[in-house]
């Protein structure tokens, strides 16, 4: 074994934890390509996030949201997982308890292979029947690219029109999601923390509670963000070019 790059500490950290949960945000997905909602300079920046991102939004023109998420399925489908996503897989076999929340409703962790995952955000490929709660993968129906009035998608169950099945601003994240976040936050001995700055309502509050349940905190991310105060150790670089070395140097340990 050579030199290692990385603070012993770190790789310690690594090598010893047991119980692991990972919080990943749009810088994750970035790297893969895919350009953000919240991006001043993204593709995203000439859309109202007041139209796409809000239920207000939605219900004033159902057929504009629909296609913009239309084309956000697109890009997903077009983005690949990047060696951030195939680490954290990687980890999840390791561990014997482990959890990732990710914020992305983009499914390229689960195409990297995670399956111990919840989605705090909701799922970019799913929809929700506005009136019974029903919950379609939307790739199970023959949708067009382009919605119209009459082309909506609707419940096939009550036929009620159905919405992205995303957490708009304004509204509440999914409740299950939430706890078991809560409950990995709370008995995680290490939390790595991956592309997300936590100004989405404090990173709520994992973190924070991570770190003063005596976790270690990871944060990776080439800007400093909200959580990095609780970081014992803050990686100021792409999560997908350094991950895969720290992988590497715990693996070689
Ligand atoms: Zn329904």
């Amino acid at each position: 074994m050579g030199v290692c790059e990385f603070q012993k500490d770190l790789i310690d950290a690594f090598a010893s934890a047991r119980r692991v949960f990972v919080f990943t945000g749009a810088g994750a997905s970035k790297e893969s390509g895919l350009p953000t909602f919240r991006e001043i300079d993204g593709e995203w920046s000439k859309y109202d996030p007041m139209t796409f991102a809000t239920f207000e939004g939605f219900m004033s023109d159902p057929v504009k949201v629909w296609n913009l998420y239309r084309l956000r399925q697109r890009q997903i489908a077009a983005a690949q997982p990047n060696p951030a996503h195939v680490t954290i897989a990687q980890m999840e076999q390791y561990y014997p308890d482990f959890l990732l929340c990710t914020q992305n409703v983009d499914d390229l962790h689960e195409r990297a292979g995670s399956r111990k995952i919840v989605k705090i955000h909701g799922d970019a490929w799913q929809m929700r029947c506005l009136k019974c709660g029903s919950v379609y993968d939307t790739r199970d129906f023959d949708l067009p690219d382009e919605f119209t009035q009459d082309t909506l998608p609707k419940c096939p169950k009550c036929g009620t029109l159905c919405r992205p099945n995303i957490v708009w601003f304004g509204e509440y994240v999914p409740r299950e999601a939430m706890e078991a976040s809560i409950g990995m936050s709370n008995k995680c001995d290490l939390m790595l923390v991956v592309g997300t700055s936590g100004e989405v309502s404090g990173g709520y509050g994992f973190a924070q509670r991570a770190r003063s349940n005596g976790a270690v905190v990871v944060e990776i991310n080439p800007s400093e963000g909200v959580l990095t105060q609780y970081a014992q150790f803050w990686i100021a670089e792409p999560a997908g070019v350094v991950l895969p070395r720290i992988w590497q140097a715990v693996m070689n340990r």
